[in-house]
């Protein structure tokens, strides 16, 4: 017999991008500016406090919810920082990844058949999620006439005063936008009224230069109807450890943990001891992260601009989204990998109001970011 996928996991394309990345592993010199991770490691004292933990013989699981001193911090960590006030017991949970939040929380609070309106483009994660957790996902595009942030206009556009929940992803991947609290207002006004839970994907919000993050569980009656995502791979550089957290109300909290205690049981021990540092010790390496992205990000814009490619000013995370020189991205995308073996990624697999689109990382050294806009001079002349 063959073992089918289940009807379920048939109606998830994979990810679009996969073909590219094999054929980007084939060919010699690459550079990227495909990836969506730090090019840096986490900072010494993290991974020290890691090692240290382990040369402790700390290898147990912790409480489901995670160690209490690290959910403190958390707690600490997000009032101090975004105004985000939690109760450490009972509002936040740490998760194996801001992936596994998020997954959580559309398994916790999705009833089969209940549409969640994903804004997008979008990080690829959000639409198969909804799907998994037997939504109807309703896509809500934005584009460049916004400067890709989201408004009422698209959200009434798309339907989604009918849907039951939204996600949104501010700083945003893969375009870079990000939204003052002023323009959060008519958002979280659309979601009181038409009485929609907020997923709200902050793992960017460390990383923005242009403005201070607002999270948008801190407007007006928002706080009750949103569940924050955030976490340790982006700002602190530490992907591979698998660490991040929610934030919400106690109930959503309790709902998403009697999942992650059955499915998860608690997230890995040693990231959570790098975490605790991370929080203690690691803000001026964010700080310098900060930096240097924020460098990088002015170089690309600039060069993008000598070149004659439109770039709207992306103001967060770490990525551009340039338009991209051929309508068709994908064909761009492939020729300019084949043709000078520079890695981007088309903005198609990022859902609706990608297409036109190229995803551009900057989380990569500045002599290798350099050469690889040469690279992208020399082929669109
Ligand atoms: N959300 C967004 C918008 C992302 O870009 C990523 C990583 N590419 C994630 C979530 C996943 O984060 P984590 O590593 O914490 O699971």
């Amino acid at each position: 017999m063959t073992i089918e996928p289940s009807q379920r996991v048939e109606t998830v394309p994979p990810s679009g991008i996969r073909r590219f990345f094999e054929l980007a592993e084939e060919m010699d010199e690459i550079i990227s500016l495909g990836v969506g991770e730090p090019d840096f490691s986490a900072p010494w004292a993290a991974r020290e406090a890691a090692i240290t933990s382990l040369e402790l013989g700390k290898t147990s699981y912790t409480a489901n919810r995670g160690r209490r001193e690290l959910r403190e911090l958390i707690a600490e960590d997000a009032d101090r920082r975004y105004d985000l006030t939690y109760d450490p017991d009972e509002e936040v949970l740490v998760t194996t990844g801001a992936s596994e939040g998020l997954d959580l929380a559309l398994r916790a609070v999705i009833d089969p058949g209940d549409t969640v309106a994903v804004v997008q483009p979008s990080y690829v994660s959000y639409v198969p999620g909804v799907i998994f957790a037997g939504g109807e996902p309703l896509p809500v595009p934005t584009t460049t006439e916004t400067d890709f942030k989201l408004t009422t206009e698209a959200l009434y556009d798309a339907g989604a005063d009918e849907a039951d929940a939204l996600v949104l992803c501010y700083p945003n991947n893969p375009t870079g936008a990000t939204m003052t609290g002023s323009e959060l207002e008519p958002i979280a006004e659309f979601a009181r009224e038409h009485d929609l839970v907020v997923l709200s994907d902050e793992i960017y919000s460390e990383l923005t230069y242009e403005h201070d993050h607002t999270s948008i569980a801190t407007l007006p009656g928002m706080r009750e109807r949103t569940i924050v995502f955030n976490g340790f791979s982006k700002a602190y550089a530490m992907t591979g450890l698998r660490l991040g957290y929610a934030l919400g109300p106690p109930e959503a909290i309790a709902a998403m943990n009697r999942i992650h205690q059955y499915t998860m049981l608690s997230a890995p021990t040693t990231a959570q001891y790098a975490a605790i540092e991370a929080l203690e010790s690691c803000d001026d390496a964010v700080g310098e992260m900060r930096r240097q992205y924020d460098r990088r990000r002015r170089l690309v814009l600039s060069r993008f601009e000598e070149m004659g490619i439109e770039c709207f000013p992306a103001s967060g995370a770490f990525y551009a989204f340039p338009e991209s020189p051929w309508d068709d991205s994908e064909a761009f995308a492939e020729a300019l990998l084949e043709d000078q073996h520079v890695a981007v990624v088309p903005g198609t697999a990022f859902g609706e109001g990608g297409e036109g689109h190229l995803r551009v990382s900057y989380a990569t050294g500045m002599s290798d970011l350099k050469e690889a806009l040469d690279r992208i001079e020399t082929f669109i002349s």
